[in-house]
């Protein structure tokens, strides 16, 4: 089966056009199936990877998403990248008494994937529309 590549615009346009009629969907799964049936009104040879429209998704400004996860092993390195949108992590510190800082965790710049030491495996997601802010 021959298989056509969108472009981001492409199926950002989808996206907004789904999550716009349905308000919220609570799965990536259903999101790619409907995203996907809208882009093939465009194209019947388009398709687009869940990893990357999980990527559009929860960076997209028109959606807020929730991530659900469960806690991991503490060793596995996450080497700074979010495991949602590959993103730079940032790392969430504290102060100490002494005076120092101790690193509690890691939050993505770019979506809301967040996480203690003991890193959060992300499971599901639910994704909500919201208002665009006017730039
Ligand atoms: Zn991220």
């Amino acid at each position: 089966m021959a298989y056509s590549v969108p472009s981001d615009e492409e199926i950002e346009d989808a996206l907004r056009y789904v999550m716009r009629r349905l308000k919220g969907v609570n799965s990536l799964r259903k999101l790619r199936e409907l995203v996907i049936k809208e882009l093939q009104n465009t194209d019947p040879e388009y398709t687009v990877s869940s990893k990357r429209l999980r990527k559009l998704a929860v960076t997209a400004p028109f959606i807020h998403t929730e991530i659900y996860a469960t806690r991991g092993e503490r060793k596995k390195s996450l080497k700074g990248r979010c495991p949602v949108c590959e993103n730079k992590l940032e790392t969430t510190k504290n102060e100490t008494i002494f005076g120092g800082t101790v690193t509690l965790g890691y939050k993505c710049k770019r979506c809301p994937y967040w996480t203690t030491l003991k890193r959060r495996i992300p499971l599901r997601y639910n994704f909500e529309y919201k208002m665009e802010e006017k730039r």
